[in-house]
């Protein structure tokens, strides 16, 4: 019985080294915490699947030069809790306007907005009307 509470040294090479255990102490690991899951907007940890939206310009891909110069945005896709208010306070932080008449979707299209600054609107493109793009 005496050797039951005996402490167990493994040898943990640094080069392999993922979180877990060193010399009996457990490291919490940041590893299994994948970074990708943290939401885009308020910058909390994603619990579960997120809710990833991607920034594409279905129009552009057919001239795939001017989109790429004219590309500002990140397509992604941005993870993002499943919550309209973490999308809209990402855009908010980049200064993009975000349509009105637009709901908040797994693809959202990019619209370069007319004016003296490059700027970046993003919307579903479902409706038909005009887009009214307003502050996220
Ligand atoms: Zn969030
Ligand atoms: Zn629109």
């Amino acid at each position: 019985m005496a050797a039951t509470g005996s402490a167990t040294i493994r040898a943990v090479p640094p080069t392999t080294f993922r979180g877990g255990e060193i010399l009996g102490i457990r490291i919490p690991t940041v590893f299994e915490e994948n970074d990708g899951k943290v939401c885009g907007g308020c910058g909390q940890p994603i619990e579960g699947t997120p809710f990833r939206i991607s920034l594409l310009d279905t129009v552009a891909a057919e001239v795939p030069d001017s989109w790429a110069r004219r590309a500002r945005l990140n397509p992604g896709p941005h993870q993002f809790h499943a919550d309209p208010a973490c999308f809209h306070a990402w855009a908010r932080a980049r200064d993009i306007l975000i349509c009105r008449l637009s709901q908040v979707r797994e693809i959202m299209r990019p619209v370069a907005i007319p004016g003296p600054a490059a700027r970046w609107g993003v919307c579903d493109g479902v409706h038909r009307e005009a887009h009214e793009f307003v502050n996220a």
